[in-house]
């Protein structure tokens, strides 16, 4: 039986990314895959209808019956969505399931099989299909333009014969992929850049893409599988004060800080931004989930006043949409490396052995078959 693969054209407001490219379609092609993309799909990204045509994808309507298989998305799928699927779909995108468990339940209910490419497990044979890092590392580079944009002041040290500009000073908190990038890029524009994690590994890692690493002597908080901890209360409070005189000599200060389930934790506060000089930028990759600098807003860029001036303060949204063509090119692949899996001579085999199968399943079978989601949902229950 041939496998049908539907890439759907993302309706969430401000998401430009599309879950295939004309390349990923020739990918799913030469594994015996037929690819129906909705029309339109690839616009905001820059790819055509044509384009996904030429590629051997047959352009449907978004509201054409679905032909049972696997749907890609990037947004993840609401209750509404997975509730329009035919029992059976595949699903494979990011699902965010700790946080929707609406669209988890219905995909359950809907006898949806559904694979949330963000829980991957992050093992070397999944990097090809990682969505968490190839997403982050443009998030890393997007945050370093946007406060780059607002700083409107040139990062690198420059020598004139009309005189020496000094050059930017960077503090990037949190050095996951989306730090080490944003260091890695702000470093490249000519900036002083430090930083700050609280993984044993990240002051190697800072390090190694031309950063000072910034030790607080707190000791190390890490939670296993290369993620932190959450600090304890009486940790969070020092961590803060002792950033509190790197912040106030920045003049760009970038948080991408995040604990896996939790909240981000909170590194900045009013009182550190308030002591921060006029001109100076912060940027908060974790605005969306709960902020790791004080008053950040999702998507809004405030002005925050301070003793002789403002600071602005951008609190990040969608950011890889800023970058679509990019984001998709990489999330696409991502996407197509985890179908190959399923395939298995022309058959689609959803083989539970497999780590990076189980690893990301969610729904099967009319059941939450992911243990953590599952007591999570239990709890939401009780
Ligand atoms: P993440 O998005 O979960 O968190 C971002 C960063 O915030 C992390 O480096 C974390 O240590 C840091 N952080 C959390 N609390 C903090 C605090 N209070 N103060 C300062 N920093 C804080 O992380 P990520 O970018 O997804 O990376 C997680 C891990 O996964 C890393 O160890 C990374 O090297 C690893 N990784 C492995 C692979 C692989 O294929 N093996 C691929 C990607 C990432």
């Amino acid at each position: 039986m041939t496998i049908h693969v539907r890439v759907r054209a993302e309706s969430s407001p401000g998401e430009k990314r599309v879950a295939a490219t004309p390349d990923s379609v020739k990918k799913l092609i030469a594994v015996g895959a037929t690819v129906d993309v909705e029309s339109g799909a690839g616009l905001d990204s820059l790819m055509t209808d044509a384009a996904y045509e030429a590629a051997g994808a047959r352009i449907v309507a978004r509201d054409q019956a679905f032909t049972p298989g696997i749907l890609f998305h990037v947004r993840p799928l609401t209750a509404e969505d997975a509730a329009a699927l035919p029992t059976g779909t595949v699903t494979v995108g990011m699902l965010d399931p700790f946080q929707n468990m609406a669209g988890v339940t219905a995909a359950r209910d809907a006898g949806v099989t559904s694979f949330a490419l963000d829980l991957l497990p992050r093992i070397s044979r999944a990097q090809s299909m990682d969505v968490l890092s190839s997403q982050a590392l443009l998030a890393g580079y997007r945050l370093v333009t946007l406060a780059a944009d607002a700083f409107g002041r040139m990062f690198g040290m420059t020598m004139t014969a009309a005189g020496t500009l000094a050059p930017a000073r960077i503090l990037v908190l949190g050095a996951g992929v989306a730090g080490l990038q944003a260091i890695a890029t702000a470093k490249r524009l000519g900036g002083v850049v430090s930083a700050n994690d609280v993984r044993a590994a990240s002051a190697d890692e800072v390090r190694s893409v031309g950063g000072t690493f910034i030790d607080l002597d707190l000791g190390t908080a890490e939670a296993g599988g290369g993620y932190a901890k959450e600090l304890a209360e009486d940790r969070v409070r020092r961590q803060q004060e002792l950033l509190a005189p790197h912040i106030a000599a920045s003049d760009i200060v970038i948080t991408t800080a995040a604990v896996p389930g939790r909240a981000a934790p909170r590194l900045v506060t009013a009182d550190m931004v308030a002591a921060m000089k006029p001109g100076s930028v912060l940027v908060d990759l974790a605005a969306e989930s709960g902020g790791n600098i004080e008053g950040s807003v999702p998507g809004e860029r405030r002005m925050v006043p301070v003793t002789g001036g403002a600071v602005t303060l951008i609190g990040a949204r969608d950011i890889q949409s800023d970058l679509a063509p990019d984001a998709s090119k990489l999330y696409a692949m991502n996407c197509a490396n985890f179908a190959v899996l399923l395939v298995k001579e022309g058959e689609l085999v959803l083989d539970f052995d497999d780590e990076l199968v189980s690893g990301s399943a969610v729904t099967h079978d009319g059941a939450v078959v992911n243990e953590r989601v599952a007591a999570t949902l239990e709890g939401v229950r009780a």
